[in-house]
């Protein structure tokens, strides 16, 4: 079994070696809580999720997302709505998890929160100024990226050509246009913490390093996020860990997943044009979206629409569908393994479009398959399959009954049903098509067989 990931780093595809025999560090950065998350912000959770429960396979993992709850932005909302800075940290914290939860990510094996890790922070940057890599300017400290040779590794930028390119107007405390903060004074009304350098608050960038650094070691194996952050976020992380501990390694493996847009334009907070998941999940089940995001590969652009949720519930239709109807005890669900060419696929750099590929050609087998052992066998493969995307885990008779948008319940749709068999006993073909016809307007298939009518919503 080799795992391949796509390093960011080397740009290029790597075999997955951990730091450690049989164990693994994972490191994604989490969300600045604010407001709700989107669905763009929602794929790294969910992607990331997925390779957490790829590497669980083989490994011991010890999975860290952290959550940034002192930053600038969080000020700004705690101004503008008049609420204390913790009350909305903790309403947004619990929306997260909450609606991350409904897209089926297990909760990371870690949460360090940035307001109880001040201490390693304010530690990390006393490291980094007595090791020359840092410097003190009326009551901030910065980092020194001039101090670095390989400042811009990452992000493949050449250090002297972003000097030179430069249009910002330089802070007077700086070296250099590039020299970014990891403390900065705060005044009397926003959050600070006493420190060497006086009361202050830390940047964003040292959060990630130092709480990375207390969790999972000075080398993590996997450095995880959306594509937006390697540069300046993951660029200036990398700078901080590997200055502060004498150059040894801070990633082993830099991977970053591709961004989501609406309507071609990227999904962002500033630019306003976000789905909020904690609103797209009244409406639309949360496995929906989770497959919707795993539909595509992680490191390509999604361009998210109307048509990417159908397809997906299209898609969870024929899944449930395939397996409507077996009974599984639960001895023989528990020892069921997915097909091995899904766990290939997911293996490769965590191909989803083809691991969804090899999940449709076992629910087309099964479909096909008579035999009872047959089907038997198919419908483990896809529940084990299903298990490791996170998808496919409810009641088949649930999911086509669900999704109740306030017309028919799953109750009055039974009710119906009942009345045309009793149509049809009576000979009462007219009423038995108009019940038909009722049903049919309000979304609702319906299929006669010998076993009786089944029926789901299209
Ligand atoms: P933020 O709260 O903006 O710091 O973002 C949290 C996470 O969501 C980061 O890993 C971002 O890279 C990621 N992210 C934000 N917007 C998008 C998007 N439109 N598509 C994919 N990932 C995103
Ligand atoms: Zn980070």
């Amino acid at each position: 079994m080799t795992i391949y990931l796509h390093d960011t780093l080397q740009g290029r595809k790597l075999a997955f070696e951990p730091l450690k025999e049989g164990e693994v560090t994972m490191y994604l950065c989490g969300p600045t809580v604010y407001n709700f998350a989107h669905i763009g912000n929602a794929r790294p959770a969910v992607v990331f999720d997925l390779l957490a429960r790829v590497l669980r396979r083989h490994y011991k993992l010890t999975f860290a997302r952290n959550i940034t709850d002192v930053d600038d932005k969080i000020n700004q909302e705690s101004v503008a709505t008049g609420k204390p800075i913790d009350a909305i940290t903790a309403q947004y914290i619990k929306a997260y998890n909450d609606d991350m939860g409904a897209l089926g990510v297990q909760p990371p094996d870690i949460e360090p929160r940035a307001t109880q890790h001040i201490d390693e922070m304010i530690a990390m940057i006393k490291t980094l100024i007595d090791k020359g890599f840092a410097y003190e300017a009326e009551g901030h400290v910065l980092f020194d990226v001039g101090s670095n040779p390989d400042y811009g590794s990452l992000s493949k930028r050449d250090l002297r050509e972003m000097i030179a390119g430069a249009r910002v107007e330089i802070a007077p405390y700086k070296r250099s246009a590039q020299d970014f903060v990891m403390w900065k004074p705060s005044t009397p009304e926003l959050p600070g913490w006493d420190s060497p350098w006086g009361r202050g608050r830390p940047g964003w960038h040292i959060e990630c390093s130092a709480m990375s650094e207390k969790h999972l070691g000075n080398t993590i194996d996997i450095h995880a996020g959306g594509q937006d952050l390697v540069f300046p976020h993951h660029e200036n992380e990398m700078a901080q860990s590997t200055c502060a501990h004498d150059g040894a390694p801070f990633a082993r493996y830099w991977v970053h997943n591709g961004f989501l847009s609406l309507d071609s334009t990227k999904m962002s907070k500033s630019l306003g044009n976000v789905l909020l998941v904690h609103n797209m999940i009244k409406d639309i089940p949360g496995e929906v979206l989770r497959l919707a995001l795993l539909s595509a590969h992680y490191r390509q652009p999604l361009d998210w629409s109307d048509e990417t949720v159908e397809s997906a519930k299209k898609m969870l239709d024929r899944f449930y569908g395939a397996l409507r109807g077996i009974e599984l005890t639960d001895a023989e669900r528990s020892a069921a393994e997915p097909p091995d060419a899904l766990v290939e696929a997911l293996e490769d750099d965590l191909n989803t479009p083809k691991a969804l590929a090899e999940m449709f050609n076992v629910a087309r087998r099964l479909n096909k398959a008579t035999a009872d052992a047959e089907r038997k066998a198919l419908a483990r493969e896809l529940l084990a399959a299903g298990e490791l995307m996170g998808l496919i885990q409810s009641d088949p008779e649930a999911w086509f009954s669900g999704g109740d948008d306030g017309e028919l319940s799953a109750a009055d749709i039974e009710a119906l049903l009942k009345q045309r068999v009793e149509a049809r006993a009576n000979r009462d073909f007219a009423a038995a098509d108009a019940i038909r016809d009722q049903l049919v307007d309000a979304g609702i298939q319906i299929e006669d067989s010998a076993d009786g009518t089944r029926w789901r919503r299209s």
